[in-house]
């Protein structure tokens, strides 16, 4: 790219500032983000690497519209609403111009679709691959934002949505398994995820513990075991899998090690359970019990029999 094409690449972006009066047009040296009086600024980044974290023939704007979704999770799995974001790309010299089109294409639309703004942002040239990050910012009321660390022996243990169905949609993606044809839903959830904002808000005051479903359930729940000290029990056949996903060989261990479903994995005291299935349906959004919070620590898969199951062979391949 020369200069005049990062002349461009800044016209295209622009737009994407329009609406957001502290965003200054992009013409200030950095933007102003005002803060009600008892909230709290949300701040999460994320950056991802052509070849190792997507797939270079993606489609461009599914990539950058997957780059939003994914920061807009690590909000919702805050409780947090959305405010803006801001963009860093490093952009190999040879890469093709439509290619960033196409890019600035999906964030327009999934900006508009999740009502956030882009706030400012950079773009270089590297010798590498092409590197995009973004940085989100949300807000939440004070002192009620979602953690990882409140999970208590007796909560519930629960998921929002399907589990199982991005990891599968990466394996048909990579030929591992039926043609893309017969398989549209997975590969959509594998590229398109829907970070469950609605949900997020929802369970503020409600669960005990968060996070987003980004490495994979035992992974994830693992973070949740960590940060509250505690364990947990999970029951396989409680494990909400799609009708598509049930279509595809080894359903059960992508639902258990496979990443990238963006659904929300929390805890709940069980007297909490009845509201918690009212909030889930004003917003939309299943929610499942699968399993419950254990004093003793480690993190127990047991089969539809009781039984175990080895989870340390249940890693799963990323590429
Ligand atoms: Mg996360």
């Amino acid at each position: 790219l020369k200069l005049g094409e990062f002349e461009l690449i800044d016209r295209l972006l622009k737009p994407l500032a329009r609406g957001f009066p502290g965003a200054l047009e992009l013409e200030d040296d950095a933007a102003l983000v005002p803060c009600a009086a008892g909230q709290e600024i949300v701040v999460a980044k994320d950056a991802i690497v052509a070849g190792v974290h997507y797939l270079p023939d993606d489609p461009a704007d599914l990539v950058a519209g997957k780059l939003l979704r994914v920061n807009l999770s690590d909000l919702a799995a805050m409780g947090a609403e959305p405010v803006g974001y801001l963009t860093a790309f490093a952009v190999p010299r040879d890469l093709d111009q439509g290619y960033l089109a196409e890019l600035v294409q999906g964030l327009a639309r999934d900006q508009a679709a999740f009502g956030l703004h882009l706030l400012g942002g950079d773009t270089v040239t590297t010798s590498g691959p092409l590197v995009l990050t973004l940085t989100i910012l949300g807000r939440v009321e004070a002192g009620t934002a979602l953690r990882r660390s409140g999970a208590r022996p007796g909560d519930l243990v629960m998921v929002s949505g399907t589990l199982g169905d991005a990891a599968l949609g990466l394996r048909v993606l990579r030929g591992l398994a039926a043609t893309e044809d017969e398989t549209w839903f997975v590969v959509d959830r594998y590229r398109t995820p829907r970070p469950r904002l609605a949900l997020g808000t929802r369970l503020r005051g409600m669960a005990t513990a968060a996070i987003d479903v980004s490495d994979g359930l035992l992974a994830d729940l693992g973070h949740i075991l960590d940060a509250s000290g505690v364990g947990a029990e999970i029951e396989a056949a409680r494990l909400p899998l799609s009708t598509e996903a049930l279509g595809l060989p080894r359903a059960v261990e992508a639902a258990l090690s496979g990443g990238d479903d963006y659904e929300l994995l929390f805890t709940l005291p069980p007297a909490e359970l009845e509201r918690c299935l009212v909030r889930a349906a004003e917003a939309n959004v299943p929610v499942t019990v699968i399993g419950s919070i254990t004093a003793e620590k480690g993190l127990v898969v047991r089969d539809a029999s009781g039984a175990p199951m080895p989870t340390e062979t249940l890693g799963w391949q990323h590429f």
